[in-house]
């Protein structure tokens, strides 16, 4: 069984990560998508363990100082990590692992498992994605303004992945996503057994 794909998603508040990344779940069966603990509240109709671990500061730093954290980070006053158990374990088991994270985050997973995939969602203006995070209706103005501007600075760091994933319309950024999934498990690198075989074969 060979291990599965790490891949990181970021991309601004509202770009569409979590639509995209859920229908990725239908598209994919075989996805799972990391469950992250975050110190933020619960939106109406977020589940505990399902949408996120909603954890006090102090669980959460205690959780940083056990080191049972992949990457954590700050974003925009709460704190979100990831849990290295899970993760580790459905890599293991051949599962292709989605993180969907931001940029601060999506650096530390960078160093640490530089085979990882990176994904930087974007919509199709700026004037959209602003659209589409009021139009959530799960954040204050002041939460909005904050995350948009938030958003300008991520733009900055869009060079350092792999590819970008314009959400135009869901259909067509979850097949892309698809694509790029698909192109990555054939890169050389990542099949050295296989070519090893083919070439050794009378
Ligand atoms: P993120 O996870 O990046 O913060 P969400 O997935 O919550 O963003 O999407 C933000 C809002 O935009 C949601 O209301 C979602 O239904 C909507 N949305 C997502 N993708 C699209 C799209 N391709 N076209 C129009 N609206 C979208
Ligand atoms: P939200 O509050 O909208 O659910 O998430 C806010 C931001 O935190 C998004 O950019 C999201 O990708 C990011 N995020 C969610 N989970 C994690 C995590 O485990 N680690 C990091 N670094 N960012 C996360």
């Amino acid at each position: 069984m060979s291990r599965g794909l790490l891949l990181v998603v970021s991309g601004p508040s509202g770009a569409g990560k979590g639509t995209i990344c859920r229908a990725m779940l239908e598209h994919r069966p075989s996805i799972r998508l990391s469950v992250s603990a975050t110190t933020r509240k619960p939106r109406e109709g977020e589940v505990e363990g399902l949408s996120y671990f909603f954890l006090s500061e102090d669980t959460f730093r205690g959780m940083i100082d056990r080191k049972e954290f992949i990457e954590w980070a700050c974003f925009c006053g709460n704190y979100y990590g990831t849990p290295r158990a899970t993760v580790e374990e459905q890599l293991a088991a051949g599962h292709d692992v989605i993180l969907e994270i931001d940029v601060q985050g999506a650096m530390q997973v960078k160093s640490k498992f530089p085979e990882a995939v990176f994904v930087f969602v974007l919509p199709p203006s700026y004037e959209e994605l602003e659209k589409r995070i009021v139009g959530r209706g799960t954040e204050s103005p002041e939460v909005i303004h904050e995350r948009l501007e938030t958003a300008k600075r991520e733009y900055t760091h869009i060079e350092k992945y792999n590819y970008i994933l314009l959400n135009d319309y869901i259909d067509g950024a979850v097949e892309r996503f698809s694509a790029i999934i698909d192109a990555e498990k054939l890169r050389t690198e990542r099949n050295a057994e296989t070519i090893h075989t083919i070439l050794e074969s009378k």
